[in-house]
Formats: C-alpha cells, structure tokens, sequence
C-alpha cells in the first residue's frame, strides 16, 4: 500500500476516516488511523455563521485555534486546507456522519448515495431540531470531499430491536401508522460502543448477558442491553423523554404542558423551548446546566443546586431500576458520558439507591474513575458489577464507515 510522510508520520494511501458531527452552529470532527481508536487529530468549529466563529484543532495534546469568516462550508473547507498542509487530504478514505434520527427507515448504519439522502430528508420532520444540521454536514462534506464514500451512522439504529411491547405509545393507532409517533431512544452508539466494552472486560457471554447503560452527559438515557441489543431505552420519540438533562426536563406529565399551555399562555414553539433549553439541571437549579457548577454550589449550600442534583439521581434511579425489568438477568450497570465518567458524586448516590438490586460501591475505586478512566466502582468480585467505562462513538462510527467503505485496517 502506498505512503505518505504526513506531519502526523508515515500514513498509508486512503487508510483514514475522517468522521464528522455537524450541529446547527458547530461541527465536531476526528480523524482516525488503522485499529487505533485515539483519534490522530480532532477538533471542533464553533459558533458558525457568527462574527466570532472559529475552528479549534487538537493535536498531540497541543491546541491551535483559528478565525473562520463563515459557516460550516467555509469551517469544512479551512479544514480540509489544514489537512492538505499536513499531507493528510488524500490518505482519507472515507467519511462517517453521526445522524442523530434514523426513524424505521434506517436500522443500521448505510453508505450515503443520492437515494439515501433523498430518504434521510424525508425522517428530518421526525428531528428538526438536530437532522437538518446533520444533513447540511453530509452535503458540504460531499461536496468538499466527493472522492471517498460516506457512510451514515445513526444514534436511533442500536434501538431498532425494541419490542413494539417497548416502543409503542397508549395513543390511537393512526399516529403511529400516518406521524412515525413511537419511541425510538437515542445514544444508541455509544450505547453500542459501552456494551460491547463491559461484555469484554467482565468477560461475559456475547450471547447471554444483562446490561443497563446510562449516558449521562448534557443529554442523559439509559438504556437496557439482552445479550447485546437493546430491548429498552429511555428517550422516545426524541430526545426529550426519560431522565433528567443539562436543559431538558426528561419526563414530564403531558397534562401538565397542557395546564401550563393554558395558564401561562405558552405557544407549541414557546413550550418546545421552553422543554428542551430552559428546563433540566437549569430549569431546576435556577443556576446551570453544568452538573460540575452544581456539585460545587450544592456543596456551598445553594438549595436550587442540591433540589437538581436530587431529582436528577431520583429519576435517575428509578428508570434504571425500571429498565432492568427487561433483562433476564442483571450482570452490570455502566456509567458514560461526561457525568458517568466523572461525576463521584452522583454515581455515589446512584448507586446507592440501586442497592436493592444487589450493587455494591467501592467508594475508593469510585474516586478514582474520572478523566476516561474505566473500571469497577462496586466489589469486582460481587454480582453484579458496577461500571465506569469511557464511551467512543467517534470510534464506533469510524469502524461502521471502514467496514462499509470497504477498508482494510492498515
Ligand atoms: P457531555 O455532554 O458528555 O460532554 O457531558 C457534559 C456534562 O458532564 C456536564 O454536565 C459536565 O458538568 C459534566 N462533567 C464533566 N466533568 C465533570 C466532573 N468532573 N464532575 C461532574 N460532572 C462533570
């Protein structure tokens, strides 16, 4: 295979992945090498389309920023230069897209072709609020990078193997059937990615296990994994369903938004908003999103910080300890995402209020899992065991597009 002597050491021809996470103003990328799942280089395009618009680089631990003058065109083709520079451009050979709905079209991941773009258009009226960014990401990234296949990789397909018994909502049937109204739960790669880690490090049997994953980031789900699929999750139709999150309110009565539509006088528009950005950890706590500026206001005695936090770990519990009801057998419950790796504390008392179901916390291990370490948090010689593992859904889509794409590992 041939080389090339990149900034970054001998790259073989067309051996990277370049995957690529587009957001209404920002755009996430990381580009992978081989079988290694550290990416050789990531970084992030912020506030796109605005005066202060930029594009933060990661590298060998060192950052470098610079100015963008535009939107996520110009902050695809400032990298792309970046790339050629560093005689990386023509070793990528193949571009992953993180799609956040895939409705019932799309259970796994699939190579992008018009006819693909054509159908993932038609699912956005199931997400506005993130697919159509998504979608403008696929369609710059083709046409900045139209040589290489892309793949899509979608965070509802690991959910696709629910049980109607599980998806379905108690409304007439004619919504489902005419609106696509049914659960169908997200983080699902990284859901994925953190269940096939516990099955290896726990060495349990592919085929007969019982895992509850919780993701808890400014998004949170949990989700229930039978001998790896999901068979529950607790995000629905999107993801403003389940526990509670940095803005979103997680569960809440429908009669309320009702009451509150009448009483406060709120719009649809008002009361989408009002759910997804103004709600959650900051809705509750009056003070931030940020479970770290939490966890230190709470300690300080800020009564709003502590109500948040305890509400947070209550329902928190309680879905948890729901979603089990859906495995045969409980082998592991696994914290990720940017709380679940880092947060003590809450894993603390999560855990805690799950001892009902046999978990055990080791309050020294627990201390020491923070800044992507994984490990046992419980006894690890007692069933079952409670987790930390470090999630990598860049990775996980960067293996779905090396294997669609064809590619070998170099
Ligand atoms: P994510 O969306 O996965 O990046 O996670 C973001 C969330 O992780 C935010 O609420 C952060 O406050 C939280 N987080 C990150 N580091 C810590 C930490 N050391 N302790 C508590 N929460 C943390």
């Amino acid at each position: 295979m041939p080389q090339t002597e990149g900034a970054l050491g001998l790259v073989d021809h067309r051996s990277l992945v370049l995957v690529i996470n587009c957001g209404s103003s920002s755009l996430k990328f990381s580009l992978f090498s081989g079988d290694d799942s550290s990416s050789l280089l990531s970084g992030l395009a912020e506030n796109l389309g605005q005066a202060d618009s930029r594009l933060t680089l990661k590298e060998n631990g060192g950052k470098t920023t610079v100015a963008l003058d535009g939107g996520h065109e110009v902050a695809l083709r400032t990298l792309m230069t970046i790339l050629d520079e560093k005689n990386l451009l023509h070793s990528i050979g193949a571009v992953g897209h993180r799609i956040v709905h895939g409705g019932e079209r799309f259970t796994a991941s699939i190579r992008i072709d018009d006819a693909v773009l054509a159908d993932l258009e038609s699912v956005s009226r199931l997400a506005p609020l993130h697919n159509p960014a998504n979608l403008l990401g696929v369609r710059v990234a083709r046409q900045v990078l139209g040589w290489v296949p892309h793949v899509a990789v979608f965070d509802t397909a690991f959910h696709a193997t629910m049980r109607p018994g599980a998806y379905r909502y108690a409304i007439p049937t004619e919504y489902y059937r005419d609106h696509g109204v049914r659960r169908y739960g997200f983080h699902g790669t990284s859901a994925r990615y953190v269940a096939a880690q516990a099955v290896e490090f726990l060495g349990l049997d592919p085929d007969d296990h019982g895992l509850v994953i919780a993701h808890l980031g400014n998004g949170a789900s949990a989700t229930a994994v039978r001998n790896g699929q999901s068979v529950d999750t607790s995000m629905g139709l999107t993801p403003l369903e389940g526990l509670v999150m940095g803005t979103r309110s997680g569960d809440i009565d429908p009669g309320a938004i009702f009451h509150i539509a009448r009483s406060a006088g709120l719009s649809i528009d008002d009361l989408d908003a009002m759910l997804n950005r103004r709600s959650g950890l900051l809705g509750l706590s009056g003070l931030s999103n940020d479970c770290r500026t939490l966890e230190t206001a709470a300690s300080e005695g800020h009564e709003g910080a502590q109500l948040a936090l305890d509400v947070f770990v209550h329902r928190l519990a309680r879905i948890m300890a729901g979603l089990v009801t859906s495995l045969h057998r409980l082998d592991a419950v696994v914290f990720t995402g940017g709380i679940g790796e880092n947060s003590v504390l809450l894993r603390q008392k999560t855990v805690e209020r799950l001892g009902l179901l046999g978990l055990t916390l080791d309050e020294q291990a627990n201390a020491r899992m923070f800044g992507g370490v994984s490990g046992h948090i419980g006894s690890a010689d007692r069933k079952p065991s409670s987790l930390v593992i470090a999630t990598n859904e860049e990775w996980m889509i960067a293996c779905d597009t090396r294997s669609l794409s064809s590619m070998s590992i170099s």
